[in-house]
Protein backbone atom coordinates (compact mmCIF):
# COMPACT_ATOMS: atom_id res chain seq x y z
CA UNK A 1 0.00 0.00 0.00
CA UNK A 2 1.63 3.14 -1.00
CA UNK A 3 1.59 6.21 1.77
CA UNK A 4 -1.27 8.50 1.69
CA UNK A 5 -0.77 11.78 -0.39
CA UNK A 6 -0.69 14.48 1.85
CA UNK A 7 -3.67 16.92 1.59
CA UNK A 8 -5.99 18.47 4.09
CA UNK A 9 -8.25 15.51 4.56
CA UNK A 10 -5.44 13.27 5.49
CA UNK A 11 -3.41 15.48 7.76
CA UNK A 12 -7.00 15.80 9.75
CA UNK A 13 -7.27 12.12 9.99
CA UNK A 14 -3.42 12.13 11.52
CA UNK A 15 -3.83 11.25 15.32
CA UNK A 16 -2.29 14.52 16.92
CA UNK A 17 -1.09 15.03 20.51
CA UNK A 18 -1.12 18.63 22.31
CA UNK A 19 0.98 19.20 25.33
CA UNK A 20 0.99 23.26 24.87
CA UNK A 21 -2.18 25.17 24.29
CA UNK A 22 -3.52 28.12 26.26
CA UNK A 23 -6.94 28.41 26.60
CA UNK A 24 -7.50 31.96 26.39
CA UNK A 25 -5.43 31.79 23.33
CA UNK A 26 -8.14 29.07 21.49
CA UNK A 27 -11.41 31.43 21.83
CA UNK A 28 -13.25 31.14 18.13
CA UNK A 29 -13.60 34.74 17.12
CA UNK A 30 -17.74 34.66 16.77
CA UNK A 31 -17.40 33.70 20.54
CA UNK A 32 -15.73 36.12 21.25
CA UNK A 33 -17.61 38.72 19.91
CA UNK A 34 -21.17 37.02 21.73
CA UNK A 35 -19.41 36.91 25.14
CA UNK A 36 -18.52 40.53 24.99
CA UNK A 37 -21.88 41.77 24.01
CA UNK A 38 -23.56 38.94 26.83
CA UNK A 39 -21.17 40.63 29.67
CA UNK A 40 -21.13 43.81 28.62
CA UNK A 41 -17.76 44.10 27.54
CA UNK A 42 -17.13 47.33 25.11
CA UNK A 43 -13.54 47.09 24.41
CA UNK A 44 -13.11 45.03 21.38
CA UNK A 45 -11.42 46.68 18.39
CA UNK A 46 -14.32 45.33 16.32
CA UNK A 47 -17.37 43.15 16.71
CA UNK A 48 -16.97 41.11 13.25
CA UNK A 49 -16.44 37.78 13.87
CA UNK A 50 -14.34 37.68 10.57
CA UNK A 51 -12.33 41.35 11.01
CA UNK A 52 -11.60 40.33 15.17
CA UNK A 53 -10.10 37.05 13.86
CA UNK A 54 -7.71 38.95 11.19
CA UNK A 55 -7.07 41.42 14.16
CA UNK A 56 -5.91 39.13 16.75
CA UNK A 57 -3.37 37.74 14.10
CA UNK A 58 -1.91 41.02 12.54
CA UNK A 59 -1.96 42.57 16.08
CA UNK A 60 -0.29 38.85 17.61
CA UNK A 61 2.07 39.65 14.21
CA UNK A 62 3.20 43.06 14.99
CA UNK A 63 6.14 43.08 16.78
CA UNK A 64 4.80 45.04 19.44
CA UNK A 65 4.35 43.88 22.59
CA UNK A 66 1.84 46.15 23.92
CA UNK A 67 -0.42 44.96 21.30
CA UNK A 68 0.44 41.03 21.60
CA UNK A 69 -0.50 41.70 25.30
CA UNK A 70 -4.07 43.76 24.19
CA UNK A 71 -4.82 40.29 22.79
CA UNK A 72 -5.41 38.29 25.46
CA UNK A 73 -6.71 41.39 27.84
CA UNK A 74 -9.95 41.10 25.17
CA UNK A 75 -9.99 37.32 25.40
CA UNK A 76 -9.39 37.01 29.04
CA UNK A 77 -12.03 40.15 29.23
CA UNK A 78 -14.93 38.24 27.98
CA UNK A 79 -14.36 34.85 30.45
CA UNK A 80 -14.98 36.20 33.72
CA UNK A 81 -18.45 34.24 34.61
CA UNK A 82 -18.49 30.49 34.73
CA UNK A 83 -20.84 30.35 31.66
CA UNK A 84 -18.42 32.19 29.76
CA UNK A 85 -15.40 29.57 30.96
CA UNK A 86 -17.43 26.41 30.09
CA UNK A 87 -18.49 27.70 26.63
CA UNK A 88 -14.91 28.44 25.66
CA UNK A 89 -13.56 24.88 26.63
CA UNK A 90 -16.39 22.80 25.71
CA UNK A 91 -15.83 24.68 22.10
CA UNK A 92 -11.58 25.02 22.65
CA UNK A 93 -12.13 20.39 22.67
CA UNK A 94 -14.93 20.38 19.65
CA UNK A 95 -12.21 22.58 17.83
CA UNK A 96 -9.32 20.42 18.82
CA UNK A 97 -11.18 16.75 18.04
CA UNK A 98 -12.22 18.50 14.57
CA UNK A 99 -8.43 19.02 13.70
CA UNK A 100 -7.36 15.34 15.00
CA UNK A 101 -5.67 15.65 18.32
CA UNK A 102 -6.59 12.91 20.31
CA UNK A 103 -5.19 13.90 23.77
CA UNK A 104 -4.60 17.20 24.89
CA UNK A 105 -3.10 19.27 27.80
CA UNK A 106 -4.98 22.82 27.91
CA UNK A 107 -3.76 25.10 30.30
CA UNK A 108 -4.94 28.44 31.46
CA UNK A 109 -4.11 30.87 34.30
CA UNK A 110 -6.86 30.27 36.56
CA UNK A 111 -5.65 33.90 38.50
CA UNK A 112 -7.15 35.57 35.17
CA UNK A 113 -10.58 34.90 35.45
CA UNK A 114 -10.67 36.34 38.86
CA UNK A 115 -11.84 40.02 37.83
CA UNK A 116 -15.43 40.05 38.47
CA UNK A 117 -15.06 37.76 42.14
CA UNK A 118 -15.03 34.39 40.29
CA UNK A 119 -12.94 32.38 42.54
CA UNK A 120 -10.29 30.25 41.61
CA UNK A 121 -12.56 26.45 42.52
CA UNK A 122 -15.08 27.70 40.74
CA UNK A 123 -12.68 28.65 37.73
CA UNK A 124 -11.74 24.95 37.65
CA UNK A 125 -14.76 23.46 38.31
CA UNK A 126 -16.60 25.38 35.50
CA UNK A 127 -13.40 24.77 32.77
CA UNK A 128 -13.62 20.78 33.79
CA UNK A 129 -17.12 20.93 33.01
CA UNK A 130 -16.68 22.47 29.58
CA UNK A 131 -14.28 19.61 28.83
CA UNK A 132 -16.24 17.44 29.65
CA UNK A 133 -19.13 18.90 27.82
CA UNK A 134 -16.62 19.10 24.67
CA UNK A 135 -15.64 15.31 24.77
CA UNK A 136 -19.23 14.38 25.10
CA UNK A 137 -19.87 16.71 21.60
CA UNK A 138 -17.20 15.37 20.05
CA UNK A 139 -17.67 11.70 20.34
CA UNK A 140 -21.55 12.73 19.26
CA UNK A 141 -19.96 13.63 16.27
CA UNK A 142 -17.57 10.78 15.68
CA UNK A 143 -14.19 11.87 17.35
CA UNK A 144 -12.69 10.36 20.40
CA UNK A 145 -10.78 12.89 22.63
CA UNK A 146 -9.46 13.47 25.90
CA UNK A 147 -8.41 16.45 27.13
CA UNK A 148 -6.87 17.74 30.73
CA UNK A 149 -5.74 20.35 32.46
CA UNK A 150 -2.49 21.99 33.39
CA UNK A 151 -2.93 25.40 35.91
CA UNK A 152 -0.60 28.13 35.40
CA UNK A 153 0.58 30.67 37.44
CA UNK A 154 1.75 34.01 36.16
CA UNK A 155 5.52 34.48 36.83
CA UNK A 156 4.93 38.53 37.54
CA UNK A 157 2.43 37.94 40.25
CA UNK A 158 2.96 35.82 43.73
CA UNK A 159 0.49 33.02 43.95
CA UNK A 160 2.29 30.28 42.31
CA UNK A 161 2.05 28.26 45.44
CA UNK A 162 -1.70 28.89 45.66
CA UNK A 163 -2.25 27.95 42.22
CA UNK A 164 0.11 24.84 42.87
CA UNK A 165 -2.33 23.70 45.70
CA UNK A 166 -5.00 24.11 43.44
CA UNK A 167 -3.56 21.88 40.62
CA UNK A 168 -3.49 18.87 43.42
CA UNK A 169 -6.91 19.61 44.82
CA UNK A 170 -8.36 19.02 41.19
CA UNK A 171 -5.93 16.00 40.28
CA UNK A 172 -8.46 13.26 40.22
CA UNK A 173 -10.63 16.02 38.28
CA UNK A 174 -8.54 16.25 35.32
CA UNK A 175 -5.83 18.86 36.16
CA UNK A 176 -2.68 16.72 35.78
CA UNK A 177 -0.03 19.47 36.08
CA UNK A 178 1.21 23.02 36.76
CA UNK A 179 3.11 25.62 34.57
CA UNK A 180 4.21 28.91 35.21
CA UNK A 181 3.93 31.81 32.57
CA UNK A 182 4.14 35.25 31.86
CA UNK A 183 7.53 37.03 31.23
CA UNK A 184 10.69 35.09 31.28
CA UNK A 185 13.09 38.35 31.93
CA UNK A 186 13.20 39.34 35.26
CA UNK A 187 10.73 36.37 36.42
CA UNK A 188 13.68 33.84 37.01
CA UNK A 189 11.32 30.48 37.52
CA UNK A 190 13.41 29.83 40.97
CA UNK A 191 10.88 33.20 42.03
CA UNK A 192 8.40 29.92 42.17
CA UNK A 193 10.23 27.65 44.28
CA UNK A 194 8.09 27.02 47.07
CA UNK A 195 5.37 26.39 44.48
CA UNK A 196 7.73 23.38 43.04
CA UNK A 197 9.12 22.11 45.91
CA UNK A 198 6.06 21.53 46.76
CA UNK A 199 3.99 19.70 43.88
CA UNK A 200 7.62 17.58 43.79
CA UNK A 201 6.41 16.41 47.56
CA UNK A 202 3.04 15.36 46.52
CA UNK A 203 4.27 13.49 43.34
CA UNK A 204 2.42 15.98 41.29
CA UNK A 205 3.47 17.57 37.33
CA UNK A 206 4.82 20.60 36.25
CA UNK A 207 6.26 21.84 33.10
CA UNK A 208 7.96 25.35 33.08
CA UNK A 209 7.98 28.10 30.19
CA UNK A 210 11.33 28.89 29.51
CA UNK A 211 13.94 28.99 26.79
CA UNK A 212 11.46 31.02 24.76
CA UNK A 213 12.80 34.08 24.33
CA UNK A 214 15.08 34.44 26.91
CA UNK A 215 18.22 31.88 26.73
CA UNK A 216 20.34 29.36 28.67
CA UNK A 217 20.11 30.19 31.89
CA UNK A 218 16.19 30.11 32.08
CA UNK A 219 16.36 26.94 30.84
CA UNK A 220 18.88 25.70 33.43
CA UNK A 221 17.07 27.16 36.31
CA UNK A 222 13.75 25.68 35.40
CA UNK A 223 15.56 21.94 35.33
CA UNK A 224 18.26 22.22 38.03
CA UNK A 225 16.80 24.46 40.31
CA UNK A 226 13.36 23.72 39.69
CA UNK A 227 13.03 20.75 38.67
CA UNK A 228 10.67 21.02 35.29
CA UNK A 229 9.86 17.37 33.85
CA UNK A 230 9.40 19.45 30.30
CA UNK A 231 10.62 22.52 28.80
CA UNK A 232 7.80 25.29 27.67
CA UNK A 233 9.20 26.04 24.18
CA UNK A 234 12.85 25.74 25.02
CA UNK A 235 14.02 26.91 21.86
CA UNK A 236 16.90 28.70 23.17
CA UNK A 237 18.46 25.32 24.16
CA UNK A 238 20.13 25.47 20.71
CA UNK A 239 22.23 28.10 22.13
CA UNK A 240 24.28 25.28 23.81
CA UNK A 241 24.74 23.34 20.30
CA UNK A 242 27.67 24.05 17.53
CA UNK A 243 27.56 23.64 14.43
CA UNK A 244 31.25 23.71 12.69
CA UNK A 245 30.94 24.04 8.93
CA UNK A 246 31.81 20.44 8.36
CA UNK A 247 28.45 19.87 9.85
CA UNK A 248 30.22 18.24 13.15
CA UNK A 249 27.92 19.16 15.89
CA UNK A 250 28.51 19.64 19.51
CA UNK A 251 26.25 19.82 22.68
CA UNK A 252 27.27 21.97 25.46
CA UNK A 253 26.99 20.04 28.60
CA UNK A 254 22.99 21.98 29.20
CA UNK A 255 21.93 20.60 25.70
CA UNK A 256 23.54 17.29 26.27
CA UNK A 257 21.75 16.80 29.59
CA UNK A 258 18.26 17.82 28.09
CA UNK A 259 18.71 15.15 25.35
CA UNK A 260 20.00 12.63 26.98
CA UNK A 261 17.60 12.90 29.93
CA UNK A 262 15.06 12.76 27.11
CA UNK A 263 13.47 16.09 28.47
CA UNK A 264 10.66 16.75 26.33
CA UNK A 265 10.51 20.22 24.36
CA UNK A 266 7.31 21.56 24.07
CA UNK A 267 7.71 23.10 20.39
CA UNK A 268 5.10 25.96 18.76
CA UNK A 269 6.99 27.20 15.51
CA UNK A 270 4.40 29.52 14.41
CA UNK A 271 4.33 31.00 17.93
CA UNK A 272 8.04 31.32 17.94
CA UNK A 273 8.04 33.15 14.10
CA UNK A 274 5.39 35.84 15.64
CA UNK A 275 7.03 36.62 18.83
CA UNK A 276 10.56 36.66 17.02
CA UNK A 277 11.52 33.97 19.09
CA UNK A 278 12.69 32.24 15.68
CA UNK A 279 13.12 33.56 12.15
CA UNK A 280 11.00 31.84 10.02
CA UNK A 281 9.50 28.32 10.41
CA UNK A 282 12.10 27.01 7.85
CA UNK A 283 14.72 28.14 10.32
CA UNK A 284 13.11 27.31 13.44
CA UNK A 285 15.46 25.27 15.37
CA UNK A 286 12.78 22.67 15.44
CA UNK A 287 15.13 21.33 12.39
CA UNK A 288 18.31 21.22 13.95
CA UNK A 289 16.49 19.37 17.07
CA UNK A 290 14.79 17.20 15.21
CA UNK A 291 18.12 15.96 13.74
CA UNK A 292 19.58 15.42 16.61
CA UNK A 293 16.78 13.35 17.98
CA UNK A 294 15.82 15.81 21.09
CA UNK A 295 12.50 14.65 22.44
CA UNK A 296 10.84 17.42 19.93
CA UNK A 297 6.83 17.53 20.25
CA UNK A 298 4.77 19.95 18.01
CA UNK A 299 2.47 22.90 19.83
CA UNK A 300 0.28 25.80 18.82
CA UNK A 301 0.55 27.87 21.91
CA UNK A 302 -1.82 30.40 20.86
CA UNK A 303 -4.48 28.88 17.95
CA UNK A 304 -6.17 32.62 17.80
CA UNK A 305 -3.12 34.50 18.13
CA UNK A 306 -1.93 32.11 15.69
CA UNK A 307 -4.50 31.25 13.19
CA UNK A 308 -2.92 27.68 13.29
CA UNK A 309 -3.82 24.54 14.59
CA UNK A 310 -1.89 21.26 15.48
CA UNK A 311 -2.44 19.94 11.58
CA UNK A 312 -1.25 23.55 10.35
CA UNK A 313 1.60 23.13 12.05
CA UNK A 314 2.39 19.47 11.02
CA UNK A 315 1.58 21.00 7.39
CA UNK A 316 4.28 23.83 7.40
CA UNK A 317 6.94 21.66 8.90
CA UNK A 318 6.43 18.87 6.01
CA UNK A 319 6.87 21.87 3.47
CA UNK A 320 9.57 23.60 5.41
CA UNK A 321 12.05 19.93 6.49
CA UNK A 322 10.03 17.73 4.10
CA UNK A 323 8.97 15.53 7.02
CA UNK A 324 6.66 12.61 5.96
CA UNK A 325 3.71 10.58 7.89
CA UNK A 326 6.52 8.57 9.83
CA UNK A 327 7.87 11.74 11.21
CA UNK A 328 4.44 13.18 12.18
CA UNK A 329 4.29 9.96 13.74
CA UNK A 330 7.32 10.55 15.55
CA UNK A 331 6.48 13.91 16.80
CA UNK A 332 3.38 12.64 17.94
CA UNK A 333 4.51 9.46 19.83
CA UNK A 334 7.28 11.88 21.53
CA UNK A 335 4.30 13.96 22.50
CA UNK A 336 2.31 11.18 24.04
CA UNK A 337 5.02 9.25 25.95
CA UNK A 338 5.87 13.02 27.72
CA UNK A 339 2.21 13.48 28.65
CA UNK A 340 1.46 14.09 32.80
CA UNK A 341 -1.24 11.02 32.98
CA UNK A 342 -0.36 7.53 34.20
CA UNK A 343 2.19 5.45 31.84
CA UNK A 344 -0.99 2.85 31.03
CA UNK A 345 -2.90 5.68 29.39
CA UNK A 346 -0.14 6.98 27.58
CA UNK A 347 0.43 3.47 26.42
CA UNK A 348 -3.11 2.93 25.47
CA UNK A 349 -3.17 5.63 22.91
CA UNK A 350 -0.09 5.19 21.67
CA UNK A 351 -0.88 1.63 20.41
CA UNK A 352 -4.94 1.66 19.96
CA UNK A 353 -4.79 5.08 18.71
CA UNK A 354 -1.72 6.48 17.11
CA UNK A 355 0.17 3.63 15.52
CA UNK A 356 -2.87 2.24 14.06
CA UNK A 357 -3.76 6.02 12.84
CA UNK A 358 -0.48 6.64 11.12
CA UNK A 359 -0.35 3.03 9.69
CA UNK A 360 -2.72 3.30 7.60
CA UNK A 361 -1.04 7.04 6.21
CA UNK A 362 2.55 5.31 6.04
CA UNK A 363 1.05 2.58 4.04
ZN1 LIG B 1 2.80 29.17 26.02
Amino acid sequence: MPAAPVTPDTIRRAPKVLLHDHLDGGLRPGTVVELAEASGYTALPTTDAEQLGAWFREAADSGSLVRYLETFAHTCGVMQDEAALRRVAAECVEDLAADGVVYAEVRYAPELFTERGLSLDVIVQAVQEGFADGERRAAGAGSTISVKTLLCAMRQNARSLEIAELAVRYRDSGVVGFDIAGPEEGFPPTRNLDAFEYLRQQNAHFTIHAGEAFGLPSIWEAIQHCGTERLGHGVRIVDDIKVAEDGTVHLGRLAAYVRDRRIPLEMCPSSNVQTGAAPSIAEHPIGLLTRLRFRVTINTDNRLMSGCSVGSEMAALMDAFGYDWADLQWFTINAMKSAFISFDERLAIINNVIKPGYAALIG
